[in-house]
């Protein structure tokens, strides 16, 4: 039996917060999205991946139309620098399916699937409460209004956070992430590199660190762009006037990655990048009605996983399964609640212990073969699934 006529408000409007709304109007709800950003977020043009057969899953309910590009590979190549040299090593291939995203234009489908009229911008939520009614209460410069369900979809500094669980706070890794973008002219001069990447990501271990490197779709149709993540320690001295320093990131290539991988980087003129401090948390409870916490606003995996975009779109597609199941709203959500804290756990420990093998102790990859590489990941992945590891972590 569903649960039909709910109003349910939305705090955030960026990936979860869309997914979700979407989710909830599936479910017969009435849905408003509150978004405190007036510009667009698809300027946010990183690389996101995510598991094929949930892209499939996501065009065939209709949160995604089938025209929005993904960048399709099947393998994973892990490569190092040679011991005593600067030339490239491969170490070995995974079968690791995935569908690569270009965040941006990942969000403007799922918005453009919200709908204009239920989608507010520009007007920050102040706060998120209980009405006396016994029904969640969210208040903006516009005023107050009462809702069934508010779902806080807004992010790791979630405020909708701070009601349900207020004593739960980030875990620091110790170590940073710089995501880049860049156009494909960087491998104009590397067409080993460019010709691999058409087939596969890659990912390169280095001492203290590694790197991923995979092609996503680019603004023009057709087109591609290089996106890339580096994980290091921070360097010793931080200037305070750019917090993303390049020079940061070309040091660290420079220092550990093969010639033509450090090259690329170290050429490439930018379209985006950031560099993060890396950080996770759980909240043990992701529903506790009439809230309930969707994508980061719930729980933040170390990157090594790449779930943050996927757990997000799970959550939405959870989210409409329980309110199609359920009797009453508290019912859903704490469908909802059982299902989505366990995966959150799940994914936090998992990138600990990525976090632990690609970057806290890294093996000496330059020593290692095919068969220590899937040794290697068998170990890390300790039982768990992750779809970036193919059948790794099958028997
Ligand atoms: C290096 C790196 C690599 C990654 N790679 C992958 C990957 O390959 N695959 C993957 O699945 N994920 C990946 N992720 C994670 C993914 O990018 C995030 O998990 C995802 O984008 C989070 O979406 P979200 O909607 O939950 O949060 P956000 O995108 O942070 O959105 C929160 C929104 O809430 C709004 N908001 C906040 N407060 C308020 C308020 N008071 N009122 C109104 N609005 C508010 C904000 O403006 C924002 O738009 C990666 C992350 C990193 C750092």
């Amino acid at each position: 039996m569903a649960v039909t006529g709910l109003r349910v408000g939305v705090v955030g409007g960026s990936i979860a917060g869309c997914a979700m709304a979407i989710a909830a109007r599936r479910a017969g709800a009435d849905v408003t999205v509150h978004e405190r950003s007036d510009g667009a977020l698809q300027d946010r043009g990183f690389g996101i991946v995510m598991p094929p057969a949930l892209h499939r899953e996501l065009v065939s309910d209709g949160y995604l139309g089938a025209d929005m590009p993904t960048a399709p590979v099947a393998a994973r190549v892990w490569l190092t620098r040679a011991s005593g040299g600067r030339s490239t090593r491969e170490l070995a291939r995974q079968r690791s399916p995935v569908a690569a995203c270009n965040w941006g234009l990942l969000w403007r489908a799922l918005r453009t699937n919200v709908g204009e009229e239920v989608y507010r911008r520009g007007l920050p939520v102040e706060s998120v409460g209980r009405a006396s009614s016994g029904r969640a209460l969210i208040r903006t410069g516009a005023g107050e209004r009462e809702y069934d369900i508010v779902v806080g979809a807004d992010g790791h500094r979630s405020l909708t956070r701070d009601v349900v669980a207020p004593d739960v706070r980030p875990v620091p890794s110790g170590y940073l992430a710089w995501r880049g973008t860049i156009p494909l002219s960087a491998l104009r001069d590397h067409p080993k590199p460019l010709e691999l990447l058409r087939s596969a990501w890659v990912t390169l271990g280095f001492s203290g660190g590694h790197a991923v490197f995979y092609l996503i779709p680019g603004p023009v149709p057709g087109s591609r762009l290089l996106a890339y993540v580096v994980y290091g320690f921070p360097p010793r001295t931080e200037d305070p006037e750019d917090p993303v320093p390049l020079s940061y990131v070309r040091g660290l290539a420079d220092e550990h990655f093969p010639a033509e991988w450090a090259d690329i980087v170290a050429r490439g003129e930018h379209t985006a990048r950031a560099l993060h401090p890396v950080a996770d948390f759980v909240t043990p409870r992701a529903a506790e009605p009439p809230f309930l916490l969707a994508g980061d606003a719930a729980s933040v995996t170390r990157p090594h996983t790449a779930s943050g975009a996927v757990k997000a779109l799970q959550d939405a597609l959870c989210l409409e399964r329980a309110l199609s199941a359920g009797s009453s709203a508290a019912e859903a959500l704490h469908r909802y609640a059982e299902e989505r804290s366990a995966e959150g756990a799940r994914l936090v420990e998992l990138g600990r212990r990525l976090g632990r093998g690609l970057v806290e102790h890294t093996p000496d990859w330059p020593l290692m073969g095919p068969a220590d590489v899937e040794e290697w990941s068998r170990a890390a992945l300790n039982g768990a699934t992750s779809y970036l590891y193919g059948n790794v972590h099958r028997p």
